[in-house]
């Protein structure tokens, strides 16, 4: 029996696929990367943006197709999506066999058990991973923020860490599998708390371990970053030197009204603290452009920060309404086309910015870990600390190794070199 899951979304819902792809791999499944060949059709469903909304449903239109000469096949919902809209996707699509919410997740295995061959296997049968590079570590669950535009909270439910020691466990599986690169999701892996261990004393513990090279995490939320974590940042070399931490708006009357917590000048004033500490860190940024009543001016500040902050790289997202969110029943919507001229604006200027701090590397030699490598182009791909994807030639797949690359070109999200 085959299955093939689609991802929509975020690393979160990425690392969620793959638990269920270890399930159901451990059940004596196989997967495929062609719907048309699959017995089971999982689509992980995120609700952040109302495009993936769309995707969704078209995917599962196009899956009824299928399953109108082929029975058997079983059609699956997760994630987001299937949390708020189970109902609407139980009545659209009848011909659905499970929906399950990001809250439910757990229940995954007992919800497929169902519809998969009896076999000896359980869900305690070991999983080996493929040798890969990488792997995302979910240490919270959900969020207890509200961001007045975002449908999180509710659809995962409030803030959840999980135990440190299933954590710890995780990473070193992980790094006995030949795993170079751990990175730690949560909404906001700041805030994690378990037992009394916070974040900072999550990722002492973590590079504590035998053989962890490399630790990443995402995503920071301003108002919890501490000054403990950046000063363990500063100290701890296995510790990438990447933060992600969202702004969101440069005005702090939209800041307000998306129930942010804080204020533009705080945001600057912990970005000043971190590029002091650690010179050599990256940071990047989430942009929303066009969230309710955001005037020009509002926009203008939005702008202007991003010039004075010269952010390694910024995220610029349309706002999308997301329904039963408080930002949903705000009045004053702006007009796509001018949404659409905003985020143009910025855009150009933001990757203009990056790539001038990208230029800094241009003739200096540095170290990346090979992620990947195209043989038919002899190409290799990898990233540096600071989170930027590096290009370069080789005769061989160096794919795990880290080795040493001199910049030669730039561009606002990459660089390209040659190996040294
Ligand atoms: S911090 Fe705000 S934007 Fe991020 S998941 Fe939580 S509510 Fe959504």
């Amino acid at each position: 029996m085959k299955f093939y899951i689609e991802t929509l979304g975020c690393q979160m819902n990425v690392n969620d696929s793959d638990k269920m792809a270890e399930f159901l791999v451990a059940n004596g499944l196989t997967r495929c990367d062609d719907y048309a060949d699959a017995d089971m059709v999982i689509v992980n469903t995120c609700s952040v943006r109302f495009s993936a909304e769309h995707k969704a449903y078209s995917l599962l239109g196009r899956w009824k197709e299928i399953k109108d000469n082929k029975p058997n096949l079983v059609i699956g919902v997760t994630g987001c999506m299937a949390q708020y809209a189970a109902k609407e996707i139980k009545t659209r699509c009848k011909y659905v066999d499970f929906v399950l919410g990001a809250k439910d997740f757990e229940k995954f295995s007992k919800t497929v058990k169902r519809f998969l061959p009896k076999t000896n296997s359980s869900s305690l049968h070991p999983f080996t991973h493929s040798p890969d590079v990488f792997k995302y570590i979910t240490i919270m669950r959900g969020c207890s923020n509200f961001c007045s535009y975002c449908i999180v909270p509710y659809v995962r439910g409030p803030e959840q860490s999980i135990d440190y020691n299933i954590i710890l466990d995780e990473v070193k599986k992980a790094v006995n599998d030949g795993i170079k690169e751990i990175i730690l999701l949560g909404q906001n892996v700041n805030s994690y708390s378990y037992n009394g261990v916070n974040f900072t004393g999550l990722l002492q513990k973590i590079s504590a371990l035998d053989n962890v090279t490399r630790i990443r995490f995402m995503t920071n939320h301003p108002k919890d970053l501490s000054d403990e974590l950046i000063e363990e940042i500063a100290v701890n070399k296995k510790i990438c030197r990447h933060i992600h931490l969202p702004l969101q708006s440069g005005s702090n009357d939209i800041l307000k009204a998306m129930n942010r917590k804080y204020t533009y000048e705080q945001y600057e004033t912990l970005y000043n603290k971190i590029k002091n500490k650690i010179p050599d860190i990256n940071i990047t940024s989430d942009i929303i452009i066009g969230f309710p009543g955001e005037t020009d001016k509002d926009f203008e500040a939005t702008f202007n920060a991003s010039r004075k902050l010269q952010f390694g790289g910024l995220f610029i997202f349309k706002y999308s309404v997301r329904p039963n969110t408080p930002a949903a029943k705000m009045g004053n919507k702006v007009p796509l086309e001018i949404i659409k001229k905003r985020h143009t604006l910025l855009l150009e200027d933001s990757n203009i910015i990056s790539k001038k701090i990208n230029e800094k590397y241009i003739d200096n030699t540095i170290e990346v870990l090979v992620e990947r490598y195209n043989a038919e182009t002899k190409t290799a791909e990898a990233r540096n600390s600071q989170n930027i994807k590096v290009f370069f030639d080789s005769d061989k797949d160096l794919t795990g190794q880290v080795v040493n690359v001199k910049i030669t070109k730039v561009l606002p999200n990459s660089m390209s070199g040659k190996l040294q």
